[in-house]
């Protein structure tokens, strides 16, 4: 039997996964006039970049693992309305990841992260601003602010030291203490809500996909090319990188790993071994009608957003460490829609399409934008957790330093992939 060779397909630089990571990354180095190849498998279930909630959440800058939260955590798991869940056959699986997300949490890490978050998104805020203006985006973005909701004295005041946090950081902010404030931004509340803080700086995208579809259009504009193919391991040599995939073989002299949830196992093709999981996140969006938003809604007591998307409504969030295999378990959005249903009186729950995304997660709440600790050839970016589209344009400016040997713009040791 006569079997063909797989072809070699080569260019300056391979980046592996087309979400808004990679794409954010191909445009930036395009400008800077490299030759691109783009690789996605196109995998119908990874299609986070889409169907988030759309936000540049740019004031979220605390990390997950504060002190005190593996108190919490009990609590949340055993309610079955409670915004972490952790199914039983993940249970061993997930423990190498909570205990650097208990280590991630004492006070001398939980302080690191949070300075670094804060440099990365202030980062991100300006590179925004720069993607933005050269990629003509503008028409695409939401300047409406975020409202985040609580419900009583006792839990707004639970929430001060955070945004004392945030507003030392920079973050503009207005703590409401009076319902007739909260329903001048957002009208339509449960009269639970007593309280809340707005963020007026906050933005959305429009619409999650029709923004990385902006992206790409933007790219292909260029000389970018992307290829289908799944890539299944890395190897270092020949001065570059070599790329198995399953249709074809590939070679770069420096190659970009921003496979999302996935990018583990291609890191660990190479010998880097890191602590990524993921977030699977759900939501449901309405048709076109199903409530009167007027800005981005957070219940983070709660655990989820409400949100626009295009004319539609999509409610949404959830943390479900249950690893990149097992099926999705539909409830956890129902539940989520039937609180807002509880907390939006008037919102219409009818005629929503359900959906389960991966946020690809490290336990410090930092994504790692590092060379790979094999070679500087391979630079990682993944890991973005709840924040991906908000960093994306900062993280593809970043890659950048890494790939043209500048110095970055930011210091980049806590984004290290050898960090733990
Ligand atoms: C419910 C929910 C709401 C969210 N809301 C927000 C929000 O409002 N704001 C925000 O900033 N973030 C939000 N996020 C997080 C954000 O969506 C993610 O952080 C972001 O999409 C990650 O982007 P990525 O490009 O790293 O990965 P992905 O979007 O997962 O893209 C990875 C790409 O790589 C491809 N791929 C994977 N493996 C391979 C392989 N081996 N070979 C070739 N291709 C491969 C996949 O097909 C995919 O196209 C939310 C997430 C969820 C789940």
């Amino acid at each position: 039997m006569i079997r063909s060779m797989p072809s070699v397909q080569q260019a300056d630089i391979i980046i592996i996964g087309a979400g808004v990571i990679g794409i954010s990354i191909a445009l930036q180095l395009q400008q800077q006039g490299k030759q691109v190849l783009l690789l996605d498998n196109q995998d119908p279930n990874a299609r986070t970049s889409i169907g988030n909630a759309g936000a540049f959440a740019f004031s979220d800058i605390i990390p997950l693992a504060t002190p005190g939260i593996m108190a919490k955590a009990p609590k949340w798991l055993v309610d079955p309305l409670g915004p972490l869940s952790i199914p039983a056959s993940y249970a061993l699986p997930i423990l190498p990841w909570m205990l650097h997300f208990w280590r991630a949490s004492w006070a001398d890490r939980y302080q690191s992260s949070l300075t670094a978050q804060a440099s990365l998104m202030q980062l991100s805020k300006t590179a925004l601003d720069r993607q933005v203006l050269t990629t003509h985006a503008e028409h695409l973005i939401r300047h409406e602010g975020q409202l985040q909701l609580y419900q009583g004295q006792a839990e707004f005041e639970g929430s001060l030291s955070g945004w004392r946090t945030r507003q030392e950081h920079g973050v503009t902010c207005e703590l409401l203490t009076n319902q007739a404030d909260i329903a001048d931004i957002q009208p339509g509340l449960d009269r639970s809500f007593t309280h809340a803080g707005f963020t007026p700086e906050w933005k959305n995208t429009t619409h999650p996909e029709a923004w990385l579809n902006h992206l790409s259009r933007t790219f292909f504009s260029g000389p970018g090319q992307v290829l289908h193919d799944h890539a299944l391991s890395l190897a270092l040599k020949d001065n570059g990188v070599h790329i198995k995939g399953q249709k074809n073989d590939y070679f770069a002299p420096q190659v970009v790993v921003s496979a999302g949830a996935w990018s583990k196992a291609l890191a660990a093709s190479i010998g880097d071994s890191l602590p990524l999981e993921t977030e699977r996140g759900y939501n449901t969006t309405l048709p076109a009608g199903a409530f009167d938003l007027r800005t981005h809604l957070t219940f983070s007591n709660h655990g989820f957003v409400v949100t626009k998307v295009g004319e539609q409504i999509r409610v949404g969030g959830a943390v479900e460490l249950g690893g990149l295999a097992l099926a999705p378990n539909y409830r956890r959005a129902k539940l989520l829609l039937d609180k807002a249903t509880q907390f939006l009186p008037s919102l219409n729950p009818a005629g929503g399409q359900q959906w389960m995304g991966f946020r690809p997660s490290m336990p410090d709440s930092l994504p790692v934008i590092s060379p790979s600790g094999q070679s500087k050839r391979v630079v990682y970016a993944f890991g973005h957790g709840h924040l991906g589209l908000t960093q994306s344009a900062g993280t593809a400016e970043l890659v950048c330093d890494l790939l043209l040997g500048k110095s970055p713009r930011i210091d980049l040791a806590p984004f290290s992939a050898q960090r733990f």
